[in-house]
């Protein structure tokens, strides 16, 4: 099974060169369970953020357990779940790898740039003729 191009289940929602957005959608088409996907380029490296809205799990105790739990623990259990077909996994993959190696190619050319930028400059101030 190979990537796709559009990818069956990636939204890509922005790109500002260093910085791509992404949201996966689960099957079941819940904008609740999807995953929202942040692929950054900055000074320390690449750096992916996963958003995911998570739940209580609700089904497994009564509201009261719950209340009871975050009285005496201070916090209550959550969990979230996406349910992806292969083809979406393998595009869920493939789009964190693409997406950091595009968002980095962007930053070390706009480094590249500055510094031909900077070099440029420095040859004009200290031109005597
Ligand atoms: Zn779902």
């Amino acid at each position: 099974m190979k990537t796709q191009v559009p990818a069956e289940g990636i939204l890509k929602q922005n790109d500002w060169g260093d910085s791509k957005v992404y949201r996966v959608t689960c099957e079941c088409s819940s904008p609740e369970c999807d995953h929202n996907i942040w692929v950054e380029s900055d000074d320390t490296g690449i750096a992916v953020n996963i958003y995911v809205t998570t739940r209580t799990n609700f089904w497994s105790k009564t509201r009261w357990t719950h209340i009871w739990t975050l009285l005496t623990k201070g916090y209550v259990d959550t969990e979230s779940t996406i349910c992806l077909k292969e083809q979406q996994a393998i595009n869920y993959a493939q789009t964190l790898v693409t997406a950091s190696a595009d968002v980095k190619e962007f930053r070390n050319a706009r480094q590249n740039n500055k510094e031909r930028a900077t070099i440029t400059k420095m040859a004009n101030e200290q031109d005597c003729i």
